[in-house]
């Protein structure tokens, strides 16, 4: 059975329709890239899958529970850890306060985060305000592992950090599927994201319309749906 799974996924603002068909599987243990040009609903995928979104039509099951009648909250609780666009840490609070506020029991606690993101145990008394712009995502990140997650959602993972914190962000995605986490990714950088995925899912104006492994992702593929 599949950790997560999406089938014919529809999403709606208010009266504008988002997403038209989105299917999605995540097997535990797998890590997943979820691709495709600005605006084609990945944000609006994870919306859905969170339950931020809650205005939606179609399958969205995790662990086999049904989510789409669930609010956000549950959701989370039932094990689905994001980092979401733009990071949202709590600007006033320090390091050490963002990330005891997620904490739920489990293997992932303060000495384990700050192993996968030493910076981070340096900055534990610093407010996340004056962190950089990758050590906040590196708070992101290890806020949504404070939870526990089965789940973890990284929402643009690398976006605009410079190449070399990419790379430590990139290490440390590796790093947790090597663990056995199960993760979904998305972001800009095509070719990271083709290193380290098992497979990858193309959305194209709110649809999946590519589904394969990164090896099956060919030139034209990439040149019809992603624009490269
Ligand atoms: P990007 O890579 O630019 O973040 P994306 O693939 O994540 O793009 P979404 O942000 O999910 O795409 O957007 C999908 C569609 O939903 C777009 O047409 C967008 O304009 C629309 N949309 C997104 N957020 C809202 C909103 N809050 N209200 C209305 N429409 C929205």
């Amino acid at each position: 059975m599949s950790l997560l799974q999406v089938g014919k996924l529809e999403a709606f603002y208010g009266a504008s329709q988002a997403l038209f068909g989105v299917d999605l599987e995540i097997a535990e243990g797998e890590l997943v890239a979820l691709m495709g040009r600005n605006g084609m609903g990945k944000t609006t995928t994870v919306r859905s899958i969170t339950r931020m979104l809650r205005s939606t039509r179609g399958e969205i099951r995790f662990d086999g529970k049904d989510l789409s009648v669930l609010p956000s909250f549950k959701a989370a609780r039932l094990g689905i850890g994001l980092a979401p666009e733009g990071r949202r840490c709590f600007a006033n609070l320090s390091v050490n306060e963002n990330l005891m506020a997620s904490a739920r029991s489990g293997p992932w606690d303060i000495g384990k985060v700050t192993e996968l993101f030493p910076r981070l145990g340096e900055r534990m008394s610093q407010s996340a305000a004056t962190l950089s712009g990758g050590e906040q995502q590196m708070l992101a990140i290890s806020r949504a592992l404070m939870t526990n997650p089965r789940l973890l959602i990284l929402d643009e993972a690398t976006e605009g950090l410079a190449p070399v914190v990419r790379q430590e962000i990139w290490a440390a995605i590796a790093r947790l599927k090597q663990g056995g986490q199960s993760i979904l990714v998305i972001d800009k950088g095509f070719s990271e994201l083709r290193a380290v995925a098992d497979r990858c899912v193309i959305l194209a104006r709110g649809q999946t319309v590519w589904t394969g492994t990164p090896e099956g992702l060919t030139r034209e593929v990439e040149t019809e749906f992603l624009g490269v």
